[in-house]
C-alpha cells in the first residue's frame, strides 16, 4: 500500500540517522517549533501527522466512511504516499496529487483520528516512518507525532514530550485558522484529542520522556527549550547551526 522507499532523500539508507522524538497534542505548537528544530540542527523534519490526514483525505476522495473500519481498510490500497523531509520545502502527495493544503480542510482534520484508529493503518505508516528516516540522507531527523516517543522510535536518543494548557492550544489554533469562530474551533480540537488518546496516550511522558511545556514559552523560547534537551543528551553530533 504505502512504498516506505519513497522518500526525498539522496544518500543511501542508514540505520544511524539520529531520531529527535518530538510528541505531543494539537496546538502545543509541534509542528512549527519541530520544522525549526531541524532547520537548527540541519536534520531532516517528518511530519506523521500528514501520512493519516492524507489517508483521510483519500478516504474521502474515495467516499469511504472513515468512521469504520472496514471502509477505510478498502481503500488502503492503493493509497500511494509521498511526504518531502525537508524543513524548507514542505509537500504532502497521494499519487499525482499535491494534497499540501487539503489536508488541513476543517472536512480532513474531523474525518483523521477515524482511519488513525484502525491498528492495520497504524502498523503500515509505522513502517513507512522508519523506512524514511532511515533513507532520509540526513545525519538526523526530527520526527513529530503522537506516538514517536512510544511506538515509532521508543529507542530515540531525544525523545520529547511538548505540552501547553489546553486553552492556550485551542487559542493559538483559533488564530492559525483565521475567519473560524473560536469556540467551535476549541470544541474540535478537544474532541479530536479526546478521540486520539483512546489510541495513544500523548498527554503524559513515558519513562524517560523530556516534557517542555510551551504554556509560558514564545517560539523561539520553545524552538531553545527543544534544542537544549537534543544537546544535553547527544552534544557533539549537534552542535546547531547559526541563524534563526
Ligand atoms: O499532528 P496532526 O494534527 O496533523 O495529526 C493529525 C491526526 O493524525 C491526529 O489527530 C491523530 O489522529 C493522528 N496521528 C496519530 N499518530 C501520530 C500522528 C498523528 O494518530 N503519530
Amino acid at each position: 500500500m504505502i512504498d516506505p522507499t519513497a522518500s526525498t532523500g539522496t544518500a543511501a539508507a542508514a540505520d544511524d540517522v539520529i531520531v529527535v522524538a518530538i510528541d505531543g497534542p494539537a496546538g502545543s505548537g509541534k509542528s512549527s517549533v519541530s520544522k525549526q528544530v531541524a532547520r537548527r540542527l540541519g536534520f531532516g523534519y517528518l511530519d506523521t501527522g500528514a501520512a493519516y490526514r492524507a489517508l483521510a483525505w483519500h478516504a474521502l476522495d474515495h467516499g469511504a466512511d472513515t468512521s469504520d473500519s472496514a471502509s477505510v481498510l478498502d481503500v488502503v490500497g492503493d493509497f500511494d504516499y509521498a511526504i518531502s523531509l525537508d524543513p524548507d520545502d514542505y509537500w504532502v502527495r497521494v499519487g499525482e496529487t499535491d494534497v499540501t493544503a487539503a489536508i488541513r480542510e476543517p472536512r480532513v482534520t474531523e474525518a483523521v483520528s477515524g482511519v488513525a484508529r484502525v491498528p492495520a493503518v497504524r502498523q503500515n505508516v509505522n513502517a513507512l516512518f522508519r523506512g524514511l528516516v532511515r533513507g532520509s540522507g540526513r545525519p538526523g531527523v526530527v520526527v513529530e507525532g503522537r506516538d514517536i516517543t512510544t511506538v515509532v522510535a521508543p529507542d530515540a536518543p531525544v525523545r520529547v514530550l511538548l505540552t501547553a494548557d489546553p486553552a492556550v492550544r485551542a487559542a493559538r489554533r483559533s488564530a492559525e485558522l483565521t475567519g473560524h469562530d473560536s469556540t467551535a474551533v476549541a470544541d474540535a480540537l478537544h474532541r479530536r484529542d479526546a478521540q486520539d488518546s483512546t489510541v495513544v496516550d500523548f498527554l503524559t511522558a513515558a519513562p524517560g520522556v523530556e516534557v517542555v511545556d510551551s504554556t509560558d514559552l514564545d517560539f523561539e523560547q520553545t524552538v531553545d527549550a527543544v534544542l537544549d534537551v537534543v544537546r544535553s543528551v547527544v552534544p557533539t553530533q549537534t552542535g546547531a547551526r547559526d541563524g534563526r
